[in-house]
């Protein structure tokens, strides 16, 4: 049996087939320009040798159903899925869950409406989420579907930390709260540190740091999230690569005054001509660290504000916290710039937070240690796999739904029979 995990944008979809026995990769592609000009889907599938091999489809895609369809097909004559029967489950990933979702959940009509009427929280990310859904549910009918959400991994955090100090019915009658998000990938890191250090998850405190395009930071007592840096949108926080992070609010209203811009304009001007690339002209850290070595002012100052924001943030959990057993950096960034990662925890060895310049240059494969020998607090590099975390939790949503029925060697949700795929 296998598992497909989309994470559908609005005008992508992202996907990765695994073999449901040990998580195998065994295709996994990206739909772009959906209903643009010049649709192109990526495809990599493992082939008979083992190894990933790659095609590329131009192709113009109208819709997300017909660009569900496209990759169905690709992967069926990649013959990897011979039909979405040999599916045991779809898992969508969800951007925002609110308060309704504590967890992977299986999807239904109440549940789609749920995340529809979520959709004011997040405006960009759970109607396309929803298209992908709703392709998936016309395209591969019974075949048990999976939503699981950024945000309900931080479902934990108490009220003083998730309450903002607004009037109260700015809570309960407009959901205004902090709800965080990359709570899978923090989730995820936080468990595979835990078998790393042989410890059980319950017995740790952990700062996560999400350091890719988007970023976030987590405090973690004993596996539960206490504390997040993303607010009640992505918006808030760790400084991004478009977006401003923690700002001042009167910035708004100061800048809608003087520059005449609208509230659309500020959206826009905060989530994506912000972060780095507001700072210095760049988002990509690669190029950034590049253009500051060759002596680029802004580019540095950009590295300079990105890494005391997030020393901020490691002092201010490291509080919340009261103990701090290990540092997980993780993301694009964290996982592949010791430079970030060295200027992010300069001057915290009195908190016991050191870094060894020799393992953190080391650019080691899959879990590492970056403390010197003699550091209290273990510092780490994991990669992330969100893909991976959510096709776990759809086999254990699924399986925890306990009504699965064998039949045909097949093992399935009981009493959704499985029709054929709109192939
Ligand atoms: P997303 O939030 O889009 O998933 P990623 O986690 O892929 O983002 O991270 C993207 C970021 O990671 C980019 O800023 C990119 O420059 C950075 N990155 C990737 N590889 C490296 C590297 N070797 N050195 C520095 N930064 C890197």
């Amino acid at each position: 049996m296998k598992i497909l995990v989309l994470n559908s944008g609005s005008s992508s979809i992202k996907y990765r087939l695994f073999d449901a026995r040990d998580y195998t990769v065994l295709a996994m592609g990206l739909l772009e320009r959906i209903a643009e000009p010049g649709s192109r889907l990526t495809h990599h599938w493992r082939g008979p040798s083992g190894t990933l091999q790659e095609t590329v489809y131009d192709r113009q895609v109208l819709n997300h159903r017909e660009g569900l369809m496209l990759v169905d097909t690709v992967i069926g004559e990649s013959g990897i899925l011979g039909s979405c029967a040999e599916l045991f489950g779809i898992g969508h990933r969800v951007v925002h869950g609110g308060e309704a979702f504590h967890g992977p959940t299986l999807i239904d009509n109440a549940v789609i409406g749920a995340i529809r009427d979520l959709a004011p929280l997040a405006p960009l990310h759970n109607p396309p989420n929803l298209m992908g859904i709703e392709a998936a549910i016309e395209h591969m009918p019974g075949v048990p579907q999976v939503a699981v959400f950024d945000t309900s991994f931080h479902q934990t955090l108490p009220q003083q930390a998730f309450l903002y100090a607004l009037p109260y019915e700015m809570y309960t009658k407009h959901y205004v709260r902090r709800y965080g998000f990359h709570g899978t990938s923090h989730q995820y890191v936080a468990g595979v540190a835990a078998v790393h250090l042989g410890r059980k998850p319950e017995d740790l405190n952990i700062i996560t740091l999400h350091l890719g395009n988007g970023a976030s930071a987590a405090a973690l007592q004993g596996g539960r999230s206490m504390d997040t840096s993303m607010g009640m949108t992505p918006l808030e926080g760790l400084v991004m690569g478009t977006r401003c992070g923690d700002l001042d609010p009167a910035v708004q209203f100061y800048l809608a005054r003087t520059t005449g811009k609208t509230n659309d304009d500020l959206e826009s001007l905060l989530n994506h001509e912000s972060g780095l690339l507001g700072i210095c002209g760049a988002n990509d850290m690669r190029e950034i660290r590049r253009r500051a070595e060759e002596g680029d002012l802004k580019a540095r100052l950009a590295i300079d504000i990105f890494c005391y924001r997030i020393k901020k943030y490691i002092g201010a959990y490291y509080a919340v916290l009261g103990r701090v057993d290990a540092i997980v950096f993780t993301g694009g960034i964290g996982e592949n710039c010791p430079y970030i990662r060295k200027g992010s925890c300069d001057g915290l060895e009195r908190l016991g937070i050191m870094i060894d310049d020799d393992r953190n240059q080391s650019s080691g494969e899959g879990t590492y240690e970056i403390q010197p020998p003699e550091g209290p607090v273990r510092v780490m590099v994991i990669p992330t796999n969100e893909e991976l975390a959510i096709a776990r939790q759809t086999v254990q949503k699924i399986g925890a739904a306990g009504a699965t029925t064998k039949s045909d060697g097949d093992e399935r949700i009981s009493g959704q029979g499985v029709k054929p795929c709109r192939r």
